[in-house]
């Protein structure tokens, strides 16, 4: 069931022959988000890939650039740039341009690729294909409203605080109007659906028939994790099962990426196998 894509290159996180050979970096340069999943607690990191985790740091555009090339010549085939927060690439949308641009200058290889909740990213398409990003990963955990609804606690559009069914008749009406539109510019798009028990399991297998006929190509089922500090923090966390099911309906509509690490948004080197020592290095570089 695998699309047509607009690459040969190696992508770790897309094509699981390159996983062990393939390195990715995640530049952490969008520190805000303009919604709030009732499932994040940002004091520890974005979820929307990952797992809870502090990012050491958040740099501006010059030091991730500057990260980047020292990382360039510390890691063997290190083929992806990606931006995937701590908070959302689109609530910082002028970074997020500015270090892909930056890097794209010096190194045309590279894929790049980036991770956003949908809300603010339509409008920045046509950059990220003249930039060259390959890869986009959208977060959408429910196209039903009254489901949506249940996961956010607000949405922050144009400057205006929308809350309840509105908020997700906004967020849903930007996130599902950008699959055809980043397909119309040859880019690769995974969908994320977090499992939240009782709120959205029965209801991935939904997104992802929906997803899939909007021209999605891979779809990432991931199990929420209950951090503290979070409307769901008491929330019951999926077990293996209901993973299993849910990602089994998936696959009878699209294809599913099974080797997804839940990195963080600082993570670099080889999936699962991340650079140990790369907060220090952040760190330095945010003092430049
Ligand atoms: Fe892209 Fe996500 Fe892989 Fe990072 S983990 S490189 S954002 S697909
Ligand atoms: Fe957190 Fe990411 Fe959701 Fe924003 S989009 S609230 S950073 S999980």
């Amino acid at each position: 069931m695998t699309k047509e894509t607009n690459t040969n290159i190696a992508h770790p996180c897309f094509d699981k022959e390159a996983k062990h050979s393939h390195a990715r970096v995640h530049l952490p340069v969008a520190p805000n988000c303009n919604i709030q999943c009732n499932y994040c607690n940002r004091q520890f990191d974005c979820v929307n890939e990952s797992r809870p985790g502090v990012t050491s740091t958040v740099l501006k555009p010059f030091q991730a650039f500057e990260y980047f090339r020292a990382l360039e010549d510390k890691l063997d085939n290190l083929s992806v740039v990606g931006i995937a927060g701590p908070g959302d690439p689109f609530a910082n949308a002028e970074e997020t341009m500015e270090t892909m641009e930056r890097i794209k200058a010096e190194y045309p290889d590279k894929l790049f690729c980036v991770s956003t909740n949908g809300l603010n990213l339509y409008p920045y398409i046509d950059k990220l294909a003249k930039v060259g990003v390959s890869h986009v990963t959208i977060t959408i955990n429910a196209i039903d409203p009254a489901i949506t609804a249940k996961v956010y606690k607000w949405v922050r559009f144009n400057k205006k605080v929308y809350r309840g069914i509105e908020g997700a008749e906004v967020l849903l009406e930007q996130q599902l109007k950008c699959i055809p539109a980043l397909k119309g510019k040859g880019i690769i798009v995974k969908i994320n659906s977090v499992i939240m028990p009782g709120i959205n399991d029965e209801h991935i297998v939904e997104v992802a028939r929906v997803c899939s006929e909007l021209g999605a190509d891979v779809f990432n089922c991931i199990p929420m994790i209950a951090t503290k500090g979070t409307e769901f923090e008491n929330l019951q966390q999926p077990d293996s099962k209901m993973v299993f099911k849910t990602r089994m309906q998936v696959s009878e509509h699209i294809e599913l990426m099974s080797h997804c690490s839940r990195c963080r948004a600082d993570a670099a080197g080889l999936l699962g196998k991340d650079l140990k020592d790369t907060h220090v290095m952040l760190k330095e570089f945010a003092k430049r």
